[in-house]
C-alpha cells in the first residue's frame, strides 16, 4: 500500500478529548480510576469519554464510546468491578481490528487514551501506539477517512494503570485491585483458620495467580501459614520430604491447624503443576492429618475495593490525566505505578517487558532471576515468610556473643498489626539465637512489677505463642500510654535486672516520645545505651520519620466501611448529607485519605482549621450540588470533620448550621464513629508490612551486636524509627527526627505529605479552591 505523508507528527491543539477504559480481567477499583480520569479530565477543561466493554468497544465504536459527565460517575469509588466493562478481544490483536479502533478514535475526535488493564492489555495499547501513524495512512489510502479529517490525529497518547488482582506488573509495588483481593482471601483465610483450629485441621487453600505469587505469598505472611507455593520460587527438588518436615514440626512443637496455600500457577523446579490435591494427600497420607482442600475461586475479584484501591486508583487515576496533558509526540507512552508511597511514572514498554521477562525466566526454570525481577518489596517478603515460619534453625544462629535479649514493648493506643510485628519479631529472634523478651503493659506495666518474680510482666516469649498472633487486633503483650519518665530511675533499673541489650517498640506518637526520652536519659543511665528502633503504629499516622504508620490502613478500612453505610442512608433518604467526625489526633491525614477514599465532599482537617466563610461557601455549594442531583440515585454526601479540626465548629454544631441553612432543600445529621476506627482484625496491609518492617528492625538491631555501649551511645543512628518515606523504605536518626522534624505541640510530623491531596479531594468534589482560603 502506498505511504501518504502527513508531516511530522504534532499535538491536536485546543482541548483535548480524553477517553478511559478497562481491559483484561477485572479488579476492584478500575471503577474509581474511571472516576478519577472522567472527573479529573473534566476539571482539566477536556472533554471525556468512556469506552465500554474494553477493546471489544473500541473496535465496535457506536454506542460503546460515550461520552461521561460529571455526575455520570457519582458512587463509582466503592463499586467493585468495573462499571464500564471488560472483555478479552480477539479483533484487536489482529491489524483490521485496530485499523477499525483508530476509525472509530478519529470519528469521536479522541486523542488520548488512558487503559487501565494488565500487562496484555498494556501491550495492546503500546502496539495500537506504534502503529497509530500507519494506521492513520491506512484510513487515508483507503479512502476511509480524508486527509484532513486525520491531520489532527498524527500522534496518540496512551497512558497506562494498572489494574489486575495479579500485582504482576515489574515496576510497580502493587496494581489496582490487588489488596483487595489479599484482603478478601485472608478474610477467608481467617475464617478457616478457626475451622481449623478447632479440629486441628489442614487446610489446602488455592489462590489465584497463574504466573505470579504475589497474592500466595503476601496470604501466607498475613496469615501466618505453613507454607506456600509460589511460582517464581518453588520449593526444593525435595518438595514433599520438605513440607511435611515442617509441618511435622508446627505440630510437634503445638500447632492444632496447619494453612498450606497454593498460588494456581504453582509447580515444582521441573515446572510440573503443584495441586491442591497433591498437597493434601501428602498431609493426610504422610502426616495423618485431617485435610480439606478450598479453591476460593472468584471470590477473590469480588466485592467493593478496600481504602488503598480506592486511594491507589484515584491518585492513579489524577495522574493520569497530568500525564496526557504533559506529554509530547516524543514522550515514551507511560504507565502509572507506585513505589512504596510515591506515585510514579515508569515507561510502559520496559515495565511491560520486565513482566514478560519474568514469565521467560520461569519457563526458563532461572528462579532467582525470577524472584529478582519482581520488584524489591517481593523478595524481602518471601524472606519475612521464611523466617517467620522456619523451624530448623541451625544454619541460621548466630554465635553466643552476638545473640542479644531484645525487650518487645508495646506503647500507647492499640492499632492493626501490633501483633503481627511483635510475631515477627519473635520469629526473628529465635531464628538468630536471640532471646525475645516481652515487656508487658507498655512500661508503667515494667515499672510497676519489676520486683516480680519470672512470671511477672517480663516475659520471654515462646514460638508458639506468638505464631497466633498473625492475624489478631489489639495488642497482646498490652500496650500502655505511660511514658519512661514517669518513672525514669525504676525504667533504667528494669533494663538492667532483665538484661535488655536491645528495644523493639511498637506504638504511636508516645511510642515516639518514650525513645525520645530513653535517648536523652543516656547520658544518666547506661542501661539506655542499646540500639532501639521505633516501628511506628497508630491509627492517626501522625509519627514523624514515616509516611505510613501501621494501623493507619485497617483504621481506613474502618472508616470507609463505615461511610458506605452511611452513604447508603443518605442516599436512600435523598437529599441528607452527613458530617462524620474522624480520629487522627492533630493530624488530618485520616481524614483526608478517607476523604479520597470515598469521595467526600470537603475534608475538615486541624492544619487548616475551619473558618466561617468556609462553612458559608460550602452550604452554597451543597446547594448547588442538591440541585444538580434532580434525577440522578447516589445523592447521599458526606462531609468530614477530623476531631481537632475546630474547637468551636464541631461536627454537631456543623451539621445543624448546614440544616438550619439549607432553606429546607436537605437534610444533614452528624456521625461519630469513635473507637471503631481502630478497626477488628487488622487489614493485611497493616499485617505484613508489620511483618516486613518488624523483620527489618530486628536486623537493624542486631547490627548492634557486639558494640560497646559507649560506641552504642555515640552513635546517632542507634535510637531510630523505621519508616517509609517517598520511595523507599529507611531507618532515620530519632535525634534527628526529634530536633528538625517534629512538631511537639500539635504531636505530629512538620512536614505532612499528604497536605496537597486535600487539593484532590476538592477537584474530584467539584469544590471550588476559593472556599478554604479564610
Ligand atoms: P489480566 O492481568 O487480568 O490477564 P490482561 O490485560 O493481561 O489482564 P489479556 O487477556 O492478556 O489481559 O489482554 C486483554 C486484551 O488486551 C486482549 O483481549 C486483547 O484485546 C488485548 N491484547 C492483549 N495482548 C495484545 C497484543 N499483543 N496485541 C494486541 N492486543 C492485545
Amino acid at each position: 500500500m502506498a505511504e501518504i505523508t502527513l508531516g511530522p507528527p504534532a499535538m491536536p491543539t485546543g482541548k483535548k478529548r480524553i477517553a478511559v477504559m478497562t481491559s483484561g480481567g477485572d479488579s476492584p477499583g478500575m471503577s474509581g480510576a474511571v472516576r478519577a480520569v472522567v472527573r479529573q479530565t473534566i476539571a482539566s477543561g477536556c472533554t471525556s469519554f468512556a469506552i465500554y466493554e474494553g477493546y471489544q468497544g473500541l473496535v465496535d465504536g457506536g454506542d460503546m464510546i460515550k461520552e461521561m459527565s460529571w455526575e455520570d460517575v457519582r458512587g463509582w469509588l466503592s463499586e467493585g468491578g468495573t462499571l464500564i466493562g471488560t472483555a478479552r478481544c480477539a479483533a484487536f490483536r489482529e491489524r483490521w481490528g485496530r485499523l477499525k479502533a483508530a476509525d472509530n478514535m478519529v470519528e469521536k475526535g479522541i486523542d488520548a487514551l488512558v487503559i487501565c488493564g494488565g500487562d496484555g492489555s498494556l501491550t495492546g495499547a503500546d502496539k495500537f501506539r506504534e502503529e497509530w501513524p500507519g494506521l492513520m495512512n491506512e484510513l487515508v489510502t483507503s479512502g476511509r477517512r480524508k486527509p484532513e479529517e486525520v491531520l489532527p490525529y498524527r500522534h496518540l497518547n496512551i497512558v497506562g494503570l494498572v489494574g489486575s488482582i495479579d500485582n504482576d506488573l515489574s515496576s510497580t509495588d502493587a496494581t489496582i485491585g490487588c489488596y483487595s483481593s489479599l484482603q478478601r482471601i485472608c478474610q477467608s483465610i481467617d475464617f478457616i483458620d478457626a475451622t481449623a483450629f478447632s479440629h486441628q485441621r489442614a487446610f489446602v487453600v488455592e489462590v489465584m495467580g497463574r504466573h505470579c505469587g504475589w497474592l500466595a505469598l503476601m496470604a501466607g505472611v498475613s496469615c501466618g501459614a505453613d507454607f506456600i507455593f509460589i511460582p517464581e520460587n518453588p520449593p526444593s527438588e525435595n518438595w514433599e520430604e520438605e513440607m511435611c518436615s515442617i509441618i511435622r514440626r508446627h505440630r510437634e512443637m503445638g500447632k492444632r491447624k496447619t494453612i498450606v496455600i497454593v498460588a494456581e500457577g504453582a509447580h515444582d523446579r521441573q515446572l510440573n503443576h503443584i495441586k491442591p490435591d497433591m498437597v493434601k494427600d501428602l498431609l493426610s497420607n504422610r502426616i495423618g492429618l485431617d485435610t480439606r482442600v478450598t479453591t476460593l475461586g472468584h471470590v477473590q475479584r469480588g466485592g467493593p475495593p478496600c481504602a488503598y484501591d480506592r486511594m491507589l486508583s484515584t491518585l492513579q487515576g489524577v495522574e493520569a490525566v497530568k500525564a496526557v496533558l504533559e506529554a509530547t509526540p516524543d514522550t515514551p507512552s507511560p504507565v502509572i505505578c507506585i513505589v512504596e508511597n510515591k506515585i510514579v511514572r515508569r515507561d510502559l514498554v520496559k515495565a511491560v517487558e520486565l513482566t514478560q521477562n519474568v514469565a521467560r525466566m520461569i519457563e526458563a526454570k532461572r528462579f532467582e532471576e525470577a524472584m529478582k525481577g519482581r520488584d524489591a518489596e517481593f523478595e524481602e517478603y518471601w524472606h519475612a515468610f521464611n523466617i517467620t515460619t522456619a523451624t530448623d534453625k541451625s544454619d541460621m544462629l548466630l554465635p553466643p556473643e552476638q545473640r542479644m535479649r531484645v525487650g518487645i514493648i508495646h506503647v500507647g493506643a492499640p492499632a492493626g498489626g501490633m501483633n503481627a510485628a511483635t510475631r515477627a519479631a519473635v520469629a526473628y529472634c529465635l531464628t538468630k539465637g536471640h532471646t525475645p523478651v516481652a515487656l508487658h503493659n507498655g512500661f508503667p506495666g515494667l515499672c510497676r512489677h519489676h520486683d516480680d518474680k519470672p512470671l511477672g510482666s517480663v516475659r520471654e516469649v515462646k514460638w508458639l505463642d506468638a505464631e497466633q498472633w498473625a492475624s489478631r487486633g489489639g495488642s497482646e503483650i498490652g500496650t500502655n500510654r505511660g511514658l519512661p519518665s514517669e518513672d525514669i530511675k525504676t525504667t533504667a533499673y528494669c533494663f538492667e535486672k532483665y538484661k535488655i541489650d536491645a528495644l523493639f517498640v511498637v506504638g504511636g506518637f508516645e511510642a515516639f516520645t518514650a525513645v525520645s526520652e530513653l535517648r536523652r536519659a543516656r547520658v544518666q543511665f547506661d542501661a539506655f545505651k542499646i540500639p532501639m528502633v521505633i516501628l511506628p503504629a497508630t491509627v492517626s499516622n501522625n509519627v514523624p520519620g514515616t509516611e505510613f504508620s501501621i494501623g493507619s490502613d485497617t483504621c481506613l478500612n474502618a472508616l470507609i466501611d463505615y461511610c458506605d453505610a452511611i452513604r447508603q442512608s443518605a442516599s436512600a433518604s435523598r437529599r441528607r448529607v452527613f458530617v462524620v467526625e474522624t480520629q487522627g489526633g492533630a493530624s488530618g491525614y485520616i481524614a483526608t485519605i478517607a476523604g479520597l477514599s470515598i469521595g467526600a465532599l470537603a475534608v475538615y482537617t486541624p492544619e487548616e482549621g475551619i473558618h466561617l466563610n468556609m462553612l458559608v461557601e460550602d452550604i452554597k455549594f451543597l446547594k448547588d450540588q442538591f440541585a444538580k442531583d434532580v434525577g440522578h440515585a447516589r445523592s447521599g454526601k458526606i462531609i468530614l470533620r477530623n476531631e481537632k479540626a475546630s474547637k468551636t465548629y464541631t461536627t454537631e454544631f456543623i451539621a445543624n448550621i448546614i440544616k438550619e441553612e439549607s432553606g429546607g432543600k436537605f437534610d444533614a445529621r452528624f456521625a461519630v464513629p469513635g473507637h471503631v476506627q481502630q478497626g477488628g482484625t487488622p487489614s493485611p496491609m497493616d499485617r505484613v508490612r508489620a511483618v516486613r518492617f518488624g523483620v527489618k528492625s530486628l536486623q537493624y538491631l542486631e547490627s548492634y551486636a557486639g558494640k560497646s555501649r559507649q560506641e552504642i551511645a555515640d552513635d546517632p543512628m542507634s535510637a531510630a524509627v523505621i519508616g517509609i518515606r517517598g520511595a523507599r523504605v529507611k531507618f532515620s536518626a530519632m535525634e534527628k527526627i526529634e530536633t528538625q522534624e517534629t512538631d511537639w505541640k500539635d504531636r505530629r510530623p512538620n512536614d505532612e505529605f499528604w497536605l496537597n491531596l486535600v487539593d484532590i479531594v476538592d477537584t474530584l468534589s467539584g469544590r471550588p479552591k476559593a472556599y478554604r482560603t479564610p
